[in-house]
């Protein structure tokens, strides 16, 4: 058999940081990873990976979560980075979390400086969908990736209209609602994500889950594991045009 171009699979949202050398080394053989952050410290990681391993294309960001107790300071600081960064993430927001205040006005910043560098963003949603989406149009973002969308299917037609995507993670599997999203969203707009290393309920999630992922997506979609894995990578490339795929580590 002759290898014709070799298509990468694709983890669109990762903590690569918490993965550990070695396992990242056997996981970049074969696939891209978009590795996101949280705070500072795994914002300045993520960067460094970055240089060690041509597969990773590192976001920096400051989470939700962390909002709760982060600085200006070091929001100040990781913005910083951002020229040693291909977008931001993870951020967002996120309705079931603590200081949502902080969260608001720490996105927005955030957005400011995606909007103002023509960057990507990697978002964090969780129950407050639609005011993330008015937050992208209001600092016109232009490339978005909405992480492990679990939120209203009516949503999915703009994010069509305004050229975003979404991630599915391996959670698909026994996750009704994200099943939803995945049967109803178009191939054009999907891509795929560990958001590993991440156990949800009782699952063990890393990017070593991509090529089962793809594999159920083919399923639902009826169509190839090939033609998902391929539509995957193109679609990766409409926000990255410029990334290569190095198998050749
Ligand atoms: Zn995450």
């Amino acid at each position: 058999m002759v290898y014709k171009m070799n298509i990468p699979f694709v983890d669109a949202h990762c903590h690569v940081y918490g993965l550990g050398k070695d396992r990242l080394k056997e996981v970049l053989k074969d696939t891209v990873v978009v590795g996101v952050a949280e705070d500072l410290d795994t914002s300045r990681k993520i960067i460094e990976l970055s240089n060690q391993f041509s597969n990773i294309i590192p976001l920096v960001g400051l989470h939700p979560w962390k909002v709760d107790t982060a600085t200006e300071k070091e929001l100040e600081e990781i913005v910083s980075l951002i020229d040693k960064a291909r977008g931001l993430g993870e951020i967002g927001l996120d309705g079931k979390a603590r200081a949502l205040e902080k969260q608001l006005m720490f996105f927005e910043q955030q957005l400011k400086i995606a909007s103002e560098y023509d960057l990507p963003v990697n978002l964090h949603s969780r129950a407050a969908w639609q005011e993330v989406m008015n937050l992208l149009l209001k600092y016109e973002i232009k490339s978005a990736i909405w992480h492990w969308y679990s939120g209203p299917i009516e949503l999915l037609k703009d994010f069509e209209a305004q050229g975003y995507f979404i991630t599915i993670n391996p959670s698909v599997i026994f996750q009704d609602k994200h099943l939803k999203v995945l049967e109803q969203a178009p191939m054009s707009i999907i891509l795929t994500e560990s958001d590993g290393p991440y156990e949800y309920r009782g699952k063990y999630l890393t990017p070593a889950e991509i090529p089962s992922l793809v594999a159920f997506i083919a399923r639902v979609k009826q169509t190839t594991a090939k033609k998902v894995k391929q539509a995957i990578w193109e679609n990766l490339l409409r926000i990255f045009p410029t990334i290569e795929f190095n198998n050749n580590k």
